[in-house]
């Protein structure tokens, strides 16, 4: 199935919701039933559950490779090889795959990368994915360097959740752990996603020993009077970038530092799929969460499946085995026989990670590839 992708590139705003119509109704209307009157659970696919009865509804795309910074915990030194054009999923291979998943099941995408800002059909591929009929959620994961001029298009297509990466508020030291310049560029885009009534902008944060701890409250400190939600991110282990336990600081002691210099830190009720512990501080607008996929796993309640830009599926941020679909894809491959095959993998997916000592032993790609 093909969707009219150069049709649609540069395409006026005062057509794009018509355009949207003409999407949904190319990739939706292969569920049975109406999706705004059957209950979620009638058209939800066996494909997206697991051995251990954990539904999936939500699948992360990683848009390519390619990124415009160098995160010294993410990058690693000597870069990475990048995929031939030929084998990345073209945007019609995206979409069709994305549909699939939605029609079974998955209500949330967000897109991810490399930076997914930086391809030019940004703005097309949010208004195909955000036109097909279940997705609720289309998010995206961007360091934010060329996100403020992009935002206001990219909201108009769908784009209705946002994380922004920034683990340090010192330009200097922004340049030497991104390996490039452009702090205040994010900081800009993160009062953009503000301004544009992203609520709450979420800022993502990879805490690491020695480098960037002292700034914890600092960051606590922009919640005050931003509706931004910062999370703490655990540093995790991946190819080629140079973990070490020392380097991890834990949830417990970020936490503890929070509550020596703040009062009233409180554990809000998460949802059992939420990836992070979130926390309101009293007289601040914004909240706090810590991702500790470390220290405190919550491998339990895990929805999330990955799509790289190669077309290859992952159902474990930490699990090296991956499937490609576009293999199969390329080699003709029905709808049917493509579930068979993502479901197989799903059914694959193991209980939980191995552990912070041996995920860093086990092969895995660099989190450039996988996109977080
Ligand atoms: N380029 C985009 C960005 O910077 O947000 C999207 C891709 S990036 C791989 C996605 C997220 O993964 C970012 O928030 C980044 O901070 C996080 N990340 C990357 N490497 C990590 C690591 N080793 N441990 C924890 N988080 C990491």
């Amino acid at each position: 199935m093909k969707v009219g992708f150069q049709y649609l590139t540069n395409v006026s705003s005062s057509t794009r919701a018509s355009d949207r119509q003409r999407c949904s109704n190319l990739y939706a209307t292969s569920c049975a039933t109406d999706p705004d009157i059957a209950p979620r659970e009638a058209y939800s696919s066996e494909m997206l559950v697991d051995s251990f009865g954990r539904f999936h509804n939500y699948l992360r795309i990683s848009l390519t490779e390619r990124c415009n910074l160098r995160c010294q915990y993410c990058m690693p030194a000597k870069g990475v090889e990048l995929t031939p054009k030929s084998e990345l999923l073209s945007p019609d291979e995206i979409i069709r795959i994305a549909n699939l998943f939605v029609t079974s099941g998955v209500d949330k995408i967000r897109l991810t990368g490399g930076e997914p800002t930086i391809r030019k059909d940004i703005e097309d591929i949010c208004l195909h994915l955000s036109g097909l009929k279940g997705l609720k959620t289309l998010a995206m994961t961007t360091n934010g360097i060329v996100l403020s001029k992009k935002l206001p298009k990219l909201k108009e297509c769908g784009l209705n959740a946002l994380n922004i990466s920034l683990d340090t508020l010192v330009p200097a030291k922004f340049e030497f752990m991104t390996r490039r310049k452009g702090h205040s560029k994010v900081m800009e885009s993160i009062d953009a996603a503000v301004e544009l009534g992203y609520n709450p902008v979420k800022v993502n944060c990879v805490i690491m020993r020695g480098m960037n701890d002292d700034e914890i409250c600092n960051f606590v400190e922009l919640t005050r009077q931003k509706p931004i939600n910062v999370r703490f991110i655990e540093f995790m282990p991946f190819d080629g970038n140079v973990w070490n336990v020392k380097k991890l600081v834990p949830y417990a002691e970020m936490l503890d530092k929070v509550r020596q210099s703040y009062k009233g830190v409180e554990r809000l009720q998460d949802h059992h799929t939420d990836t992070a512990k979130n926390f309101r501080i009293d007289g601040h607008v914004g909240t706090i969460s810590f991702i500790t996929s470390m220290t405190e796993h919550f491998c339990a309640g895990c929805n999330r499946l990955r799509l790289l830009a190669d077309g290859n599926f992952k159902v474990c941020l930490f699990g090296p085995s991956e499937v490609s679909l576009r293999e199969p894809i390329r080699a003709g491959v029905n709808d049917a026989g493509l579930k068979e095959i993502i479901g197989a993998a799903v059914k694959r997916k193991k209980a939980k990670h191995a552990g912070m000592f041996d995920i860093a032993k086990t092969a895995n790609r660099p989190m450039i590839h996988i996109g977080g």
